[in-house]
This record gives structure tokens, sequence and C-alpha cells, in this order.
């Protein structure tokens, strides 16, 4: 940040344009906000799909829904985190994306806060063009409003690992913890080795799975996941064809297809083999379709006569995110998760859009005081 309390922030001024680099006046923080400086923010699969303008949001948006950074100013009553935790100028956080209104029909009586019907959400919805500007966490600094969860990262926490998943740890978490929760022993299979993929195989592995499988392309990819220690078998999409790899899946799962199927693909055509992939009895799991693509043809007689539950996860809650962040301590002991990072600097936004659009990186990171 300079001193005249400007920070530089990256803002999606238009769809279909090149992100731009903006000088944005930092609020002072009022009662029970936060003024955090960002150390490292994620470049996800949604950013993509908001810059093609897939998604309705408003203009103009500072992006960045993945961050982790230092306590730089602390509102009037905040003297501890979401966790109860003391903090103080200085300290190492991350917070979640979302604030749910907790007054909705879906707040208050459904208990579903990732269906809330006015969820504000960092990065996404906040407008870079009114007070306070700072919201998103591509940029030197964020102002967190009172109600976001913001979790103080002890030593057993690093940053590089808590961005690593980025919002795809706290996305799995929701669906295989919360809405399809994954039994010790179980036979999984995962369609899609993007970041929700790989994120969801490790909760999977990480709740004692018996056998992970996973399914995605290119090659690379798979290969990736290896060397993190993801995965116990890899199946190459464009090296078989749906029956074989069918047939290879039953062959992995003691012959009868996955207890649980998880599609982590975004695209519509895999839904209709995840169901072929279950056992009968088993469950499908609906978890990366987060543009719509438009409707897919289906089988829906595989859903009766092999009795399947199918299930949709949507976005995840603060509660999820607080579980995320209490298990990336498990998650990094177990997998290599800061090789995942790929550094932009925040001038290179948009190559790291780019990159993130083709597939290139594990997960692109922006480091606002790189330059
Ligand atoms: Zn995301
Ligand atoms: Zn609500």
């Amino acid at each position: 940040m300079s001193s005249s309390q400007q920070a530089r922030a990256v803002v999606l001024e238009a769809f279909g344009a090149p992100v731009r680099s903006r000088e944005l006046p930092v609020a002072e923080p009022g009662p029970g906000a936060i003024v955090a400086t960002v150390e490292l923010a994620g470049v996800c699969g949604t950013d993509v799909h908001l810059q093609a303008g897939r998604l309705p949001i408003p203009l103009p948006v500072v992006l960045g829904h993945e961050g982790v950074g230092r306590i730089a100013a602390l509102g009037e009553g905040v003297t501890e985190d979401s966790l109860g935790t003391p903090l103080a100028a200085g300290d190492l956080v991350a917070w979640g994306s979302s604030i749910s209104c907790g007054d909705c029909f879906y707040c208050r009586d459904a208990q579903e806060p990732t269906l809330c019907e006015r969820r504000r959400i960092y990065g996404i919805n906040r407008r870079a063009d009114e007070w306070p500007h700072l919201g998103g966490a591509w940029a030197e600094a964020i102002y967190l409003h009172p109600g976001s969860m913001v979790v103080r990262l002890g030593a057993g926490t690093p940053p590089e690992a808590v961005i690593a998943l980025g919002c795809a740890g706290p996305t799995a978490v929701h669906g295989l913890l919360g809405v399809a929760p994954v039994g010790v022993g179980e036979s999984v299979v995962v369609q899609g080795v993007g970041p929700v993929g790989l994120a969801t195989a490790m909760y999977a592995q990480l709740a004692g799975a018996a056998n992970v499988v996973l399914i995605g392309g290119p090659a690379s990819r798979l290969e990736r996941a290896r060397a993190l220690g993801v995965g116990d078998a890899y199946l190459e999409l464009d090296a078989q064809s749906p029956a074989e790899r069918l047939d290879a899946v039953r062959e992995l799962t003691g012959g009868r297809g996955g207890d649980l199927v998880v599609e982590a693909t975004g695209v519509p055509a895999a839904v209709a083999e995840g169901l072929e992939l279950c056992r009968p009895g088993g469950r499908y799991l609906v978890l990366g379709q987060y543009t719509d693509h438009g409707p897919t043809p289906l089988n829906p007689h595989l859903v009766t006569r092999k009795q399947l539950r199918v299930l949709g996860s949507w976005a995840f809650s603060q509660a999820d995110y607080a579980t995320y962040l209490r298990t990336v301590p498990q998650l990094a002991a177990r997998f290599d998760l800061p090789r995942l990072l790929e550094r932009f600097t925040l001038g290179d936004a948009q190559a790291a859009l780019d990159a993130a659009r083709a597939g290139e990186v594990g997960k692109a990171v922006l480091v606002p005081d790189a330059g």
C-alpha cells in the first residue's frame, strides 16, 4: 500500500475485456470491520467465467474471492477472529469469501446459508466504484466487512497451503463432508482433475476412502495429481472410450462401480457418464457445474434401476471454510500443496487468468507485494 492510502487493485471493468490495474482508496475500517493487506490471492475457474461474462455480476469489481493476508487495521470492537482467537495488527489471517444475510428463508429456516438470497461475495458482487471499494483479494488491501469469517492462521497452517486449494478446498468440504459424506473404506470415483477434483480426492483420502479413482485429462494433470500423492488410480479421459472407462472403473471397484462418484468437471456431458460409474445403491454428487452450460442428455432409468441418490452441492458456508482451515494442516502433511502454486504479480493478473483458462498451471496465485 502506498502512504497516501491508495491500494493497487485488479479491476474487471467490462466483460470480455482484459482486467485493469487501478489505484483505489483504502477506507478506515468501521465498527466490526477489518482492513487486511493481501499476501496471496488465488485465481479460480470462476474468475475466468466472470471475465467472460458468464455470470450476472455488477461491474466494475475488484476480482479475487480467495485470499490470505495480514491485519492492517482493526475496526472498533474487533479484538478476536471469528473463532475467538485474539487478533492484532500484523497477524496472518484468511477470510471466507461470502457473508450470508442470516435473515432470509434459506439462512434462517432452511439452515442452508450457501443458498442465501442476499449472499455478499468478495471479488464477485462487491462494486469497486462504491465505498469501501476494495472488495476483492486481487489487490494490495481488502476491506473485510462485519460478519466476515476471518481466521488467524497458526504456525501449522501456512498461507501457501491455504491458498493452494483456494475455494476448491472448502467447496469439497461442503460437498464431501456435508452433502454427500464419504464413508471409511468406500470406493470414490472423481470425474475431473482440476482444483475441485483434486480437493475432492484429497478429502476422500483424508476421510478414509479405501480407493480413489481419478478420471481426467490431459495426462499432465493426472501426472501432477500422482506427484502430489492424490488418488490411487488414474484414467486418462482421451485414452479410453466411455465403455472402456466403465470397464476400468468396475475393475477398480470390485466389479460394481463407485460407492460415491463425484462430478468435478463443469462439463454437462460428464453427468450421463457419472451415473453409469455409480454402483447400484451408490451416490452421485454433482459438484462442478458452477456455470450454466445448458441441458445434456442422460438416462434417468439408471437413477431408478440403480436406486441412486443424486445430489448437488453449491458453494460453501462460513462453517465449511472454518472446517477447511482446520484441516489444512492434515492436508498439508499428506499432500505437497505448495507444489501446486504458480506465482504472478498483480500486473500479470491477465496472464494468470489466461493460464488458469488454459489449465496450464496447478494453482495460479497473485502476490500483490511482488511488484
Ligand atoms: Zn473460486
Ligand atoms: Zn440469507
